[in-house]
C-alpha cells in the first residue's frame, strides 16, 4: 500500500499483531465506504517527529504505548479523554489535531450489546490502562468501584481511585489485593493480561470470586474464550469476551470521524469474523477429516506455501511413545491411544502458527476440539467415500481397519464421523481431486481476508 494514500491509521509500538486494519475496513465497509487504512509502528522517541505525518491523515487510533504520551502534541483533546487521562482516537481536521477516547465505549457497549450494563458493584482487574479506562466508564454510569491488583500494584489501584473519586465527583471506589476480592460483585472485569495467549490456562481469580458475580468481562480477546470466560459459563455466570469491546471501540471511533453508523447485528458478526481472521492469521490451522483425506499430504503443500511448520499429530504420538500407532493399539489399546491424542491435541493448542494434520479420531472428542479451535482454524477435507475407498485400497496399516469385514467397517466408521467433522470444523473443502487442488482451496481459506 502506497502510505502517501493511506487516510487512516494505527499507530504504536510494536504493532505486529493489530487486528485493527481488519476490523476498520469492515467497518468502513458497512458504511459503504473505500478507504485506505494502514500500520504506523512509531517507537515512543520517534512520536513528536511523527505528529506532522498524523496530521496529515483523516484519523488514527492510539496504542500501546502511546494512549498518554500524545496528549501534549494534541491541538485539543475531549472532555471524556482528558477526564480518563487517555486518548485511543485522534480525527484530524484541517491539520487540527483532536484527541478522544472511546476504550471505555466500547466496554460499555460490549456489555451492553450483551444486556448488560456496568452497574452496582464493579469489581475491576488490574491498574493499567485498559483498567483505567473501564473503571472511568462504569464510574460514569454511577457503578461502585473496587479496583483489584497484586500486592506491589496497589499504589497504582490506589492512585486510580484517588483519580475517580477526584474527577467524577460522588464516586465511591476501593481497592483490595487480587486475592482478597469480597463477594457480591454485579460485574467482575479484567483488565490484566492474564489468560492472554500463550499462557490461556491462567485465570487471574479463583473459581469462587468468578461464581459470585453477577456477570464477567474479559478485556483479553486472544483466545477469545478465555478460562476466566470458560469458568464464568460453566457456573451459569454471564459472560462477554474481549473481542466486543475492540469491535465496539472502533465503531465509536469511526462514529467521531465521519458519523458513522452501526447496527448490533452488524457488530456482532463482525465480531465473529474478527475472532476468526485472528486464529487465521496468528493461530494454527488444522486440516481434520477421514483416514484417507489427504491431511498429510495437503498439509504439507500447505505448509510449504505459507512458511509454517508441518505438525501430523499421529507421529507426534508415536515420537513420544516409541512406537507406532498400530503398536500402541495393540499393546495398550485405544483408550490409551486417546489418552495419548489428549495430550498431544492441549500441547499442540498452545502452539502457534503450525499447519496440523489432526488424527482421524482427535476432533471427535469435544475437550480436543476445543483445545485446537482455541488457537486455529480447523477445515475438513471433505473427501467421499469411494475417493477414500481407492486411496487405501492397498493400506494396511490402519489398526481401526485391520479387520476381515473392512470394507463394511470403513463404511460405518465414515458415517458416524463425518457429521462430527462437519460440527467441528470452521468450513470445508472438497477433497476428491489432487492434493495441490485441495491445497489451493486451503490456502484460500487461509490467506488473509481480501479487503475491500
Ligand atoms: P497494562 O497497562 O500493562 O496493564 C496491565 C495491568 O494488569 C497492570 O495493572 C498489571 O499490574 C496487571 N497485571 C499484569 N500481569 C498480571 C498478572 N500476572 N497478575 C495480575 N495482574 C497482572 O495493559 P493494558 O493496556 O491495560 O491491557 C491489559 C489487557 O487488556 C491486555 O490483555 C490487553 O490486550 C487487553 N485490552 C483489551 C482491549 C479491548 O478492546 N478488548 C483494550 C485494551 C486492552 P502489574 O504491575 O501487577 O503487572
Amino acid at each position: 500500500m502506497d502510505p502517501n494514500e493511506i487516510r487512516y491509521a494505527v499507530v504504536g509500538h510494536p504493532i505486529g499483531h493489530t487486528m485493527s486494519p481488519f476490523i476498520h475496513m469492515r467497518l468502513f465497509a458497512l458504511n459503504h465506504r473505500r478507504e485506505r487504512y494502514g500500520v504506523l509502528d512509531v517507537p515512543p522517541e520517534e512520536l513528536e517527529q511523527s505528529m506532522d505525518r498524523l496530521s496529515r491523515l483523516c484519523g488514527c487510533n492510539i496504542t500501546i504505548p502511546h494512549k498518554q504520551a500524545i496528549i501534549p502534541y494534541l491541538d485539543a483533546v475531549e472532555e471524556k479523554a482528558a477526564c480518563f487521562g487517555s486518548v485511543n482516537t485522534v480525527k484530524s481536521e484541517n491539520g487540527v489535531l483532536t484527541g478522544y477516547t472511546t476504550d471505555g465505549t466500547g466496554f460499555r457497549r460490549a456489555l451492553q450489546a450483551a444486556g448488560e450494563k456496568p452497574e452496582g458493584r464493579v469489581v475491576i482487574l488490574g491498574a493499567g490502562g485498559a483498567a483505567r479506562a473501564m473503571a472511568f466508564e462504569a464510574a460514569l454510569c454511577g457503578a461502585r468501584i473496587t479496583v483489584a491488583a497484586r500486592p506491589h500494584s496497589l499504589p497504582a489501584a490506589q492512585q486510580l481511585c484517588k483519580d475517580l473519586m477526584g474527577k467524577i465527583p460522588g464516586t465511591a471506589a476501593g481497592f483490595c489485593a487480587l486475592d482478597e476480592i469480597t463477594d457480591g460483585i454485579d460485574l467482575l472485569a479484567n483488565a490484566t493480561p492474564v489468560g492472554m495467549y500463550p499462557r490461556s490456562e491462567e485465570c487471574p481469580v479463583s473459581e469462587e470470586v468468578v461464581r459470585s458475580a453477577g456477570c464477567v468481562f474479559d478485556a483479553v480477546y486472544n483466545p477469545n474464550e478465555t478460562l476466566l470466560l470458560r469458568l464464568a459459563r460453566k457456573n451459569g455466570v454471564k459472560a462477554v469476551s474481549g473481542m466486543s469491546m475492540l469491535v465496539w471501540q472502533a465503531a465509536a471511533a469511526q462514529e467521531i470521524w465521519y458519523g458513522a453508523e452501526f447496527t448490533e447485528s452488524d457488530i456482532a458478526r463482525l465480531c465473529g469474523d474478527a475472532v476468526l481472521e485472528m486464529k487465521k492469521k496468528f493461530g494454527n490451522v488444522i486440516l481434520c477429516g477421514f483416514m484417507g483425506c489427504g491431511k498429510t499430504t495437503v498439509g504439507k503443500i500447505v505448509a510449504e506455501k505459507t512458511g509454517r511448520a508441518f505438525v501430523d499429530m499421529d507421529r507426534v504420538i508415536e515420537r513420544n511413545e516409541g512406537m507406532t500407532v498400530a503398536e500402541i493399539f495393540a499393546k495398550s489399546g485405544e483408550q490409551r491411544f486417546r489418552e495419548l491424542e489428549r495430550e498431544a491435541a492441549a500441547a499442540l493448542g498452545r502452539e502457534h502458527g503450525l499447519v496440523i494434520a489432526a488424527g482421524g479420531g482427535t476432533l471427535l472428542n469435544r475437550e480436543n476440539a476445543a483445545s485446537l479451535k482455541g488457537n486455529g482454524v480447523v477445515i475438513l477435507l471433505d473427501a467421499s467415500l469411494s475417493a477414500i475407498r481407492t486411496r487405501l485400497a492397498d493400506d494396511t496399516s490402519r489398526p481401526l481397519l485391520a479387520r476381515p469385514d473392512r470394507d463394511a467397517a470403513m463404511q460405518r466408521l465414515f458415517a458416524e464421523r463425518i457429521k462430527a467433522y462437519r460440527d467441528a470444523a470452521d468450513t470445508a473443502v472438497p477433497a476428491d481431486g489432487a492434493p495441490e487442488t485441495v491445497a489451493e482451496q486451503v490456502f484460500s481459506f487461509i490467506r488473509p481476508a481480501v479487503l475491500p
